[in-house]
């Protein structure tokens, strides 16, 4: 009997380390590759050309985006400075909301600010985002949106370079990236498929 309470014991411990190597190797996959094809296969209003507005339950919302995502877009958290690849990053392409796919900013208009977070000094179109006052944590700040979703990206302050003189001040993690030869790849590919 007491072998048997062992056997049990073991085969237990065996499933329960099985479960923590699956779910250690998935999320280590997920900060990797920055796996957005998963993200947007699970995402049903994320598209990089639809400009309606999307609206979404806060449940929904927590179902359909990785915690990281969730609690910046949608909780208007504060990821950790110097954090995202994003910050430092002087690749040519564009920046996307990682939520719903609109356009916000192309790379041209980054620039090193210095202050941890990727900041550009103009968005690709200025409706493509939205604006509200943030008097939180006692200070005046203006946040910057995502306008067909909502969803919160960050801040624009007064002292950015020229020639807008802004410095948006965006958290990376509500940011996908595509490479402008990645992107000119893709539309060959769907029109070669169609
Ligand atoms: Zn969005």
């Amino acid at each position: 009997m007491k072998n048997m309470i062992r056997i049990a014991n073991l085969v237990f411990l065996g499933l329960m380390m099985q479960s923590c190597t699956y779910s250690q190797s998935s999320s280590n996959k997920d900060v990797n590759t920055m796996d957005n094809t998963v993200k947007k296969e699970n995402n049903p209003v994320y598209s990089h050309h639809d400009t309606s507005k999307v609206e979404i339950s806060d449940q929904e919302w927590q179902k359909l985006l990785p915690k990281d995502v969730y609690n910046v877009a949608r909780l208007k958290g504060t990821e950790r400075p110097w954090s995202s690849k994003f910050e430092k990053s002087k690749e040519i392409g564009t920046y996307y909301c990682a939520v719903c796919g609109n356009p916000l900013f192309k790379s041209d208009t980054k620039f090193d600010s210095g202050c941890g977070w990727p900041s550009f000094y103009e968005p690709i179109s200025k409706t493509g985002i939205i604006y509200a006052e943030d008097n939180s944590y006692g200070m005046e700040r203006t946040e910057v949106m995502c306008a067909r979703c909502k969803s919160h990206l960050g801040h624009v302050f007064n002292d950015g370079p020229p020639p807008t003189g802004l410095r948006f001040c965006i958290n990376g993690v509500v940011l996908d990236f595509e490479k402008a030869k990645e992107t000119e790849k893709k539309y060959q590919e769907q029109h070669k498929q169609s």
